[in-house]
């Protein structure tokens, strides 16, 4: 079935299925399989013909969402595999590598247990674009997919995704000067499923690791979905106690990393992707580097010493990963420690980026602690309020009123000078509002943080 269609009214008329990343909802209440059913019949007449290759994270609800995700499949004609329980990006890689027509991972990442979602991926391995998710929302709200009477699909497992990722990541590094490092590495998995690809990278690198929270669990138990500064003690003690070279945190479904030093302080997503483009740009001089609205301006620094340029994109990582694509880029990345590197796929992938850390590590005389001081001084916060999608809007239209600099790309960026700036979100997967700000001393960062958190709450009046 073809379809015409004028987007724009579709995206005024319709309301959106696709957050920020994928489809996400409460199993059982706004994500049923009823609903989940007819999603992937939608995605089934976007992909027009199979195989596809099906992944899931260590939900409790994943195994029997990718059971309807297969049979629905099937049952409009396409066949599909089943790549089991793997990490995010081992699926995106395995889809483009091994040649499926596409991908659907069933994973909420980090959101809490009760959640679930879809994230559909394209056959070049990377999320399906923005005007392809609202290709997918027109099929699903008019209804236009079918059930093919005439020719059922069939379901076989693909046992080749985990080797063939991990096989795909160590061609960009050099394996022989990291496993002369025996590098010693704390993994805290947040029993998420980097668990079944991480550590059997680092084992195959030569390293010894040490892993916290390693065991698949759809509740979360250990630390959380989401690796943040605070929920990362743990992490921190066992890297300074075991004399560890480095420290990782992954998220739910392993595309998010962040890194803990030698000396057990835990790094942003913005520090860590400042220290990994520059070792990047360093060999790949002249390159196109992708970011999002709210990331550290340090990126900027770092890209002109090699005649690289940045471009800015909205906040999440399909509208920077289809940057990338279209643009050829080397490297994406997001504040939130999602880091791509172009060369493998141009998703976040945190086994790629923690093989990355490995590789510039066996290329230096210093270790971690040492590298980050190298780095631009600039420091990023972020924190986030509960409020309603009415609230968030209020929150903006005040601040709008502010007398400064302002780019509205997302949300609102107040920008003071090019290192001090407060930036204010809705997020595009929970009822929260989220505020990020960067500036160039610790001091000044907590006053402007301060303030504004004050102003926020004082316009929710609480
Ligand atoms: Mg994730």
């Amino acid at each position: 079935m073809t379809f015409k269609t004028n987007l724009s009214i579709i995206d005024k008329q319709m309301a959106k299925l696709f957050g920020t990343n994928g489809i996400r909802g409460i199993f059982g209440e706004n994500f049923t399989l009823d609903f989940v059913s007819e999603i992937t019949l939608s995605l089934a007449n976007y992909f027009k013909k199979g195989p596809i290759l099906i992944g899931y994270d260590g939900r409790d609800s994943s195994i029997l969402i990718s059971k309807v995700v297969c049979s629905s499949l099937n049952s409009a004609g396409l066949d599909c595999a089943i790549a089991g329980l793997v990490p995010t990006p081992c699926l995106q890689f395995a889809t483009k590598k091994l040649d499926y027509n596409g991908g659907i991972m069933i994973t909420a990442s980090h959101n809490p247990p009760k959640y679930n979602g879809i994230k559909p991926t394209a056959k070049d391995g990377v999320e399906i674009s923005r005007t392809d998710e609202l290709k997918v929302e027109e099929i699903y709200f008019k209804k236009k997919w079918k059930i093919n009477q005439m020719k059922f699909g069939k379901t076989q497992k693909e046992e080749k995704s985990i080797q063939t990722y991990l096989n795909g990541i160590k061609e960009h590094i050099d394996i022989k000067k990291i496993k002369a490092r025996k590098f010693r590495i704390v993994m805290d998995l947040g029993n998420g499923a980097q668990a079944i690809t991480a550590p059997r990278l680092c084992r195959e690198l030569g390293c010894e690791v040490i892993t916290i929270n390693e065991k698949i669990d759809g509740s979360f138990p250990g630390r959380g979905a989401e690796p943040t500064p605070e929920n990362l003690q743990d992490l921190s003690k066992k890297v300074v106690k075991n004399h560890a070279d480095l420290g990782i945190a992954l998220d739910g479904d392993g595309d998010r990393s962040i890194f803990c030093d030698n000396n057990g302080k835990i790094l942003t997503g913005d520090r860590s992707a400042l220290l990994l483009s520059k070792f990047i740009l360093k060999k790949n001089p002249n390159s196109k580097l992708i970011t999002t609205i709210n990331s550290t301006s340090g990126i900027e620094d770092i890209a002109e010493k090699t005649n690289s340029k940045v471009i800015r994109t909205k906040v999440g990582s399909v509208e920077v990963s289809r940057k990338m694509v279209i643009t050829k880029a080397i490297i994406g990345f997001e504040e939130n420690g999602g880091f791509m590197y172009g060369k493998h796929n141009q998703v976040r992938d945190g086994a790629m980026t923690l093989a990355l850390a490995l590789d510039l590590l066996s290329h230096s005389n210093k270790n971690m602690s040492e590298e980050m001081e190298l780095l631009p001084s600039s420091i990023t916060t972020k924190s986030k309020i509960e409020c309603s999608k009415q609230e968030a809007r209020k929150i903006i239209q005040t601040l709008m009123k502010e007398n400064q600099k302002k780019d509205t790309t997302d949300g609102i960026k107040i920008i003071f000078d090019k290192s001090n700036w407060v930036m204010v979100r809705p997020s595009g997967t929970e009822p929260i509002i989220r505020i990020y700000a960067e500036s160039d001393s610790p001091e000044k960062l907590n006053d402007l943080f301060a303030k504004y958190m004050s102003k926020i709450k004082s316009i929710l009046g609480r």
